[in-house]
This record gives structure tokens, C-alpha cells and sequence, in this order.
């Protein structure tokens, strides 16, 4: 039987299968960034179009789906222990592992207990057919009278991964986007990729090695799925990608990220516009002109500037310098007064001194980020950061984090602040888990928390709908109460 015949096969048995048994449950799970979520959500739609119950990774499922990350050790780490102890609460289940862990450590993803297939980051598309095979052989089996007892329906009977199956291929020669299925989440916020991999080689960076060089996508899908978001009921769209500015550099046609926005701003009953994030250089004057021509724009900049030190900036292979990023911010704060600016920062890159790292807390200062995500160095083997000899001591790199965590709670406070005794508009997300408030976000990107309000509570998100459509009527007008450093607390205006 060839490859073709084999995945119909396998199709019709589980479709077969189904009808008299109980439906097939994956459990999905990202760890990372927002182009792994949406990468695991558009798998997921794709599964709940096969008949499969997609559910949360603590629940029981036959078979997870992993989407790892690797842009830290640490996050290496999450993601073989996310594996192990799915297959600890689970040992039934098949484990499909994919993304840039897997496509960077594929044998010691294949070794861990349960993974029965290892996918690197391309060929994710080829996921639900592999599984319709493994599930439609399990039912067939249980079905003979064979799977039953406590091995796992392959031979493996003591958990381990003897028969994982490994599909990681070489990334550097990709030069095509893989298209995914529209991701529909329970989410009211949708985000949508808009392309894959990253040219730039930052020194400290990884993820070009594990995703391969930029690819765009085509930029009649891009409109084609946030037009059906939109028509689905997503108040917000989201832009992301691995190099969000990078988009269009492969395309014919002059295709740019402003170019792209401008037409995703024609969207009809497109409401809110995001931007994932963007080095502070590639802000450019047709960007800022388009954005501020967008009504649904959202007035958030994420500005990943790494440090504030220009001698770091450039042994990072960053292509800015400091006073760059002062400007730009006083630039947006003249266009959009309240703009949200939200950075992340590496603390103890090699080499990074005392006073350059003062150079850091004081660009922190002056920009007054609403937002600092800080991150230890992590040396990443097979980038030239990680052969530095400057090296700076673990404690070291770990005390400035601190030190600046610290500091990102006050500037986090300061500007949440600025909102109390005024009204804001929120787009509901969730109700929070004792049911007493409903949480949300600004639209400068600013989580509040919604009590009832006069003159009556908004209907919280309607437990019957199925996990595919967002809540109804979810964007609505607060009064602000109250700040703090993690966001506003607000009652309800508008029932
Ligand atoms: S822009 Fe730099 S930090 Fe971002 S993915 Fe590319 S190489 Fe890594």
C-alpha cells in the first residue's frame, strides 16, 4: 500500500471506529512563543474537523501533541518535563512532540517514555494523518480483544519509546511557507502567522538554526484567514511571526509588513489590530504612516531591545543603538499618548560590565516600559554568543535579572496608574476561575480585571458554547478602580 492509500485507510478506520466507540481526545499543549500557540491551535482545528475531542494537557486523552520550545536552556527543560509528566499522568497515551526542541534534540526527544513520533518545525501538517493511522490501529485492536491490559497497544509494554518515530528534517534549505488550517480557539483573541524563520542570526540567538530562514506567507491567505476570523466573531487579531518585520523580504511583488497591514486594516468588522513585536530599526515611517491610518490598530509596540548598552547591541549583532530606541519611543508617545511599550531584556550577556549594564536600567528608565520581560543570559551551543570568553558568572546574570524585574513592576505600576478614575475599553478573554470577575485586556495590551458593575454584569463567556467560538459581546467599557503592578481593576459600565 503506498503513503496515499495508507492515510485514507487510516482515515476511514477512525471515522468508522467512531461511530460506535467513544470519540478519540488529544490533549494539546505549546510551551513558548505565540507562533507555537497558533501553530498547536491550527492542528487543533484540524483534529476537531476528524471527530477527535481536543482537550487540555491535564486531562486524560489517548494521545498530547507537544508543541517544545528552545530559545533557553530553561525552556528545554520545561519541555522534557511537560513530556514526562504527560506520560506519568497518562501512560496509554501517544505523545507527538514537535517544534524547535524537537527539531534541535530529536534523539533525546525520541528517547523520552510515551513519545511515539518526533516532528521537527516543518511538517507539522502531516500530524493528524499519522494520527488517524496510530488511533484507527488502537481502536482496531481494542476491538480484537488485543489492547487491553497495561502495555501500550505497540509492543512497548514498559513505557519507553522503542518505536518513536523521528521526522526531523534540515531547516536551512526551507524556502517555502507551510500553510497550517485557520486556527479557530476559544479564545476571543486570534492569532495569525504570518510567516516562519529568521535571516538575522542575532549572536545569542537559536532559532534561526531550528527554523530556517524567513518565509513569508502568501498574502492572500494571511487576509484570507483574518477575514474569516473576523466573520467567525474574533474581536482581535494578532499578527505574529518568528521575524514579524522580516515579512514579505522572500515575496515577489514588494511586499512589506506595511504593506500587508494596510490591507489586513480593510478587513470589514475588524475591531482590533496587534502587532507581536519588532526590533525598534524596523519601525519605519511607511509602517508608522499605515498603523496610524488603521483604525483597529492597537496602540502596543513590543520592542525586544535586549540591552541598553551599545557595545552588547552590536556583540548581540543587534542593528540599533541605544539612543535609537529613546527616540523612537518619544516618537510613538507624540503619535499615540498612551502607547504601551514592552521589551525584553537579556541581563549578563558576555561581557556585559556594571556599567553596562547601568546603561541598560537607564534605558529602562527613560523609555518607562509598561512591560519588561527579563531573561538571564542562556548560553545556546551552536551560537557564536555561547563561545564568548567574557562570559559572566550564573549569580551575576541572575542578580540583574532581579534587580531589574524589580524595576519592571514599578515602571508597570506607574503607567497603570495613569488609567485609574478613567474608562477603558476591554476585550474579555476569560471569567476568572472562582467566577467572580471576568479578565480582559486593553487595548494597549493592559490585563483587567472586570467586577459587576450598574447597571448590570455583562453575560460572562456561555459555558454551552462549543470551545471553538469566542464568548459573545466581550468587548466592553469599564471604569477603572484601581492599579497595581499586574493591571486594573475595573467595574462594569455597559451591560
Ligand atoms: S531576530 Fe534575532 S532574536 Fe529574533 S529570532 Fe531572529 S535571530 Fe533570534
Amino acid at each position: 500500500m503506498n503513503e496515499a492509500t495508507l492515510k485514507k485507510a487510516g482515515q476511514h478506520r477512525v471515522a468508522a471506529a467512531t461511530e460506535s466507540s467513544p470519540p478519540v481526545r488529544v490533549g494539546l499543549v505549546a510551551l513558548g512563543c505565540k507562533v507555537n500557540q497558533y501553530e498547536l491551535d491550527a492542528l487543533g482545528t484540524e483534529l476537531r474537523r476528524r471527530g477527535y475531542v481536543c482537550v487540555e494537557a491535564d486531562e486524560p486523552a489517548d494521545a498530547y501533541c507537544v508543541n517544545t520550545c528552545a530559545v533557553t536552556a530553561t525552556s528545554e527543560k520545561k519541555s522534557r518535563q511537560l513530556i514526562r509528566r504527560l506520560h506519568h499522568q497518562n501512560p496509554q497515551a501517544v505523545i507527538v512532540v514537535m517544534g524547535c526542541y524537537s527539531q534541535r534534540a530529536a534523539a533525546t526527544v525520541a528517547s523520552l517514555p510515551g513519545v511515539r513520533l518526533v516532528i521537527g518545525t516543518g511538517g507539522r501538517a502531516r500530524i493528524p494523518d499519522w494520527l488517524d493511522q496510530q488511533m484507527a490501529a488502537r481502536i482496531s485492536m481494542a476491538g480484537d480483544g488485543e489492547g487491553d491490559g497495561d502495555g501500550d497497544g505497540q509492543g512497548n509494554r514498559d513505557g519507553g519509546s522503542a518505536g518513536a518515530e523521528t521526522r526531523v528534517h534540515p531547516v536551512y534549505r526551507l524556502r517555502d511557507y507551510e500553510e497550517l488550517p485557520t486556527a479557530f480557539t476559544r479564545h476571543t483573541r486570534a492569532v495569525v502567522k504570518i510567516q516562519d524563520g529568521c535571516s538575522l542570526f542575532c549572536s545569542y540567538c537559536i532559532i534561526p538554526h531550528l527554523r530556517g530562514p524567513g518565509r513569508s506567507r502568501p498574502p492572500e491567505a494571511v487576509r484570507e484567514e483574518v477575514r474569516q476570523l473576523v466573520a467567525a466573531g474574533y474581536q482581535e487579531i494578532v499578527l505574529t511571526g518568528v521575524h514579524l518585520a522580516g515579512y514579505g523580504e522572500d515575496l515577489p511583488g514588494e511586499w512589506t509588513l506595511a504593506r500587508l497591514v494596510r490591507e489586513v486594516g480593510k478587513v470589514p468588522g475588524l475591531t482590533r489590530l496587534r502587532l507581536s513585536s519588532l526590533h525598534p530599526n524596523e519601525v519605519t515611517d511607511d509602517l508608522l504612516q499605515v498603523l496610524e491610518e488603521t483604525p483597529a490598530f492597537c496602540p502596543h509596540f513590543h520592542l525586544p531591545v535586549q540591552s541598553g548598552d551599545d557595545d552588547i547591541l552590536k556583540r548581540m549583532r543587534r542593528r540599533y543603538r541605544a539612543d535609537q530606541v529613546r527616540r523612537l519611543a518619544e516618537r510613538l508617545r507624540r503619535i499615540w499618548p498612551e502607547v504601551a511599550l514592552t521589551t525584553d531584556i537579556i541581563t549578563g550577556f558576555p561581557g556585559e560590565t556594571e556599567a553596562a549594564f547601568a546603561r541598560t536600567v537607564s534605558l529602562c528608565q527613560d523609555v518607562g516600559w509598561s512591560r519588561l520581560h527579563v531573561f538571564p543570559f542562556s548560553p545556546r551551543e551552536g551560537t557564536p554568543a555561547a563561545r564568548y570568553p567574557d562570559q559572566v558568572e550564573k549569580a551575576v546574570r541572575e542578580e540583574r535579572a532581579r534587580e531589574l524585574i524589580r524595576l519592571g513592576r514599578e515602571l508597570a505600576e506607574s503607567y497603570h496608574r495613569r488609567f485609574v478614575g478613567r474608562q477603558v475599553e476591554v476585550l474579555i478573554e476569560e471569567e476568572d476561575p472562582a467566577g467572580r470577575a471576568l479578565i480582559g485586556l486593553t487595548r494597549t495590551y493592559v490585563r483587567v480585571r472586570v467586577r459587576p458593575g450598574e447597571p448590570g454584569r455583562p453575560d460572562a463567556p456561555d459555558e454551552s458554547e462549543e470551545r471553538s467560538r469566542p464568548p459573545a459581546r466581550s468587548l466592553i467599557q469599564v471604569d477603572v478602580t484601581g492599579a497595581d503592578a499586574g493591571g486594573l481593576e475595573a467595574v462594569c459600565r455597559s451591560a
